[in-house]
């Protein structure tokens, strides 16, 4: 398996130039491993401002999730990401369960059925994005999953109209979302379980935001693979 780690560029270390189906399936492996080594610290920071079920959440998602694309055997990457919002729905439970399902689920319903080029995936987390904050009606700086989809979607459609690659669309949006992540620590919560601390809940990064890195950089390490 060839790896290119952001070294410089050439047509033999390419990584794949759109979301196809084999980025999907990537992207699941790389979540559920991503997830079972962050699901301590998932857990605390859920368990400082929440009650302290994020970090179990999400590893049971993300194992629903690969079964759902092992189990769904198509080539087509919209109803993969479709069926592992569906699955995240059915299987986490909490806030997070819903508002993720529905990211994934729009995310498919927006993506073509063919193999996604920088720009339909742009298009994809914009449309993701809209529909948590339809469900959630949360806004940017309410500390939520929010503060890093936002920043993350805007950046993927700037850099993919600039003309960045899968990749480097990714990254920029990965980038992105990790300073909206650590942006949360300040901020009081307005939405969900930790809204109910009122100035308590500021000083800690809010466990949604941080996991929403973990889901979009997975993403970038399947394109990157
Ligand atoms: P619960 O809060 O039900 O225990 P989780 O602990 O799994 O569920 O998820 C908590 C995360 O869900 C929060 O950190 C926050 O990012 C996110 N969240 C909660 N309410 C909302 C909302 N209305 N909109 C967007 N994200 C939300
Ligand atoms: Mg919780």
């Amino acid at each position: 398996m060839s790896s290119s780690n952001g070294g410089p560029r050439g047509a033999a270390l390419d990584p794949p130039v759109t979301l196809d189906h084999l980025v999907v399936v990537r992207w699941m492996t790389e979540l559920d491993r991503r997830l079972q080594a962050a699901e301590a610290h998932l857990t605390e920071l859920d368990a400082a401002i929440g009650d302290a079920d994020h970090g179990a959440n999400m590893t049971r998602g993300a194992r629903a999730a690969v079964t759902a694309v092992t189990e769904e055997a198509t080539q087509d990457p919209s109803r993969l990401i479709t069926a592992v919002g569906h699955a995240l729905s059915r299987s986490i439970g909490g806030a997070s369960g819903p508002l993720y399902g529905t990211w994934f689920t729009a995310l498919g319903r927006r993506l073509p059925d063919t193999p996604a080029a920088p720009a339909a995936v742009a298009a994809a987390l914009a449309a993701g994005l809209d529909a948590v904050q339809q469900l959630g009606a949360a806004e940017l700086g309410d500390k939520t999953m929010v503060d890093a989809l936002a920043p993350a979607a805007a950046a993927a459609e700037d850099a993919a109209r600039a003309g960045a690659g899968l990749a480097g669309t990714l990254r920029l949006a990965v980038a992105a979302a990790e300073d909206g992540a650590l942006a949360t620590v300040p901020l009081r919560a307005r939405k969900g379980r930790a809204s109910y601390l009122g100035a308590r809940s500021e000083g800690h990064q809010d466990p949604g935001a941080t996991s929403a890195v973990i889901v979009l950089d997975a993403l970038r390490a399947a394109a990157e693979a």
